[in-house]
């Protein structure tokens, strides 16, 4: 079996021709400056984040819609903290909030519950936002509202899965080598889908756990797969990532959702890339469908590059001058899981 210490010395040997990686997952990126992975190994070995963070690719639209919801008499919004700075075209939730309009931000979708049941004169409208990892969390808040009765509470969704996401990369960003596979996605999901991808694009995907010793390993297999010719999926997570995924979690979620094409903020529509609630559900829904619009990029930024690794984050302009957490200009300085405000909370490190 091969050590730490051998992966390390090859990884950090390799004076090859430049191998750029991406990491999909916000959690790999913080991983990675926590074990100050670029420091160990070579700088020919690059590695670039993508669009892994469901705050940052939710279009504006979507968060105007929640500010005109929670603008309207009697009407409030439920969300996660992480959306109430993302920006739409107008404002924020912060901001709509403080113009007057109702927001509470919740740590469990399942909390709406007990807030609804409580003020029956209150339209509540939860912002459903996420990845296959979240979505199952709606799916059971909808079996509680359903088996509740409940009529005052709906979903405003921007639910995405990954896999389009990472083809629609695959097809416009050619000099990506490689990929670190999504960790918590991939729990739901399974590792199988990556093999498809894996032959249609000629790239290795490898899943990886969190640690740095798991992300290293996960390094040193792409390598290996690079410097060989080879091109194929390769689970080193089996503890928590099995071939299939969570079939439990896929159930709920094929219970009430289909697949339909989504807007994803800075980069466009993408065909079956989101999970949106099945016509017979429709009640459930705050009118979560948009009509083509224009997505409006504030001046000078590039999270579209930052999206779909064309540039790490210091590579924008605006990067810790004018955009910073505090005052953020675009989304992925926002998010916990976003690639930027990883980058700005890490800055100085490797
Ligand atoms: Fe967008 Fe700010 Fe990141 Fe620049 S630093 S890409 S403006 S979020």
């Amino acid at each position: 079996m091969i050590t730490l210490e051998r992966i390390v010395r090859e990884l950090r040997d390799y004076d090859g021709e430049e191998i750029k990686i991406m990491e999909v997952c916000g959690t790999h990126t913080s991983s990675i400056f926590k074990n100050g992975i670029r420091s160990l190994i070579s700088p020919k070995i690059r590695l670039i984040s993508g669009p892994g963070c469901p705050v940052c690719v939710t279009p504006s639209v979507y968060v105007d819609k929640l500010v005109d919801i929670a603008g309207q008499e009697r009407h409030c919004v439920l969300t996660f903290g992480d959306m109430m700075k993302v920006k739409g075209s107008r404002m924020s939730l912060t901001e709509a909030v403080a113009a007057g309009a109702r927001v509470r931000v919740l740590y469990s979708p399942l909390d709406a519950v007990k807030i609804a049941l409580e003020d029956k004169n209150t339209q509540y409208v939860f912002a459903a936002v996420g990845f296959e990892t979240t979505t199952p969390v709606y799916g059971v808040l909808l079996d509680e509202i359903t088996k509740r009765e409940i009529h005052n509470l709906k979903l405003l969704t921007s639910l995405k899965i990954m896999v389009p996401a990472l083809s629609y990369v695959c097809e416009n960003e050619k000099n990506i080598d490689a990929f670190l596979a999504p960790g918590h996605v991939s729990v739901i999901i399974g590792c199988d889908v990556y093999k498809e991808l894996a032959q249609k694009y000629k790239k290795p995907f490898v899943v990886a756990g969190f640690e740095g010793e798991h992300i290293l390993a996960a390094l040193y297999e792409i390598l290996c797969q690079i410097k060989s010719g080879r091109h194929e999926m390769r689970n080193l997570y089996p503890n928590a990532v099995t071939e299939k995924g969570n079939l439990a979690a896929q159930s709920v979620i094929q219970k009430y959702f289909e697949l339909k094409d989504d807007s994803w903020r800075g980069i466009g529509t993408i065909e079956k890339s989101a999970l949106k609630l099945k016509p017979e559900y429709s009640k459930f829904d705050a009118g979560s469908s948009f009509d083509e619009f224009e997505e409006k990029i504030p001046a000078g930024c590039r999270c579209r590059d930052v999206i779909l690794g064309r540039i790490n984050p210091p590579e924008c302009p605006l990067f810790s001058g004018a955009c910073t957490p505090l005052n953020a200009v675009g989304p992925c300085m926002v998010s916990t899981e976003g690639v930027c405000g990883i980058w700005y909370k890490n800055r100085g490190g490797k």
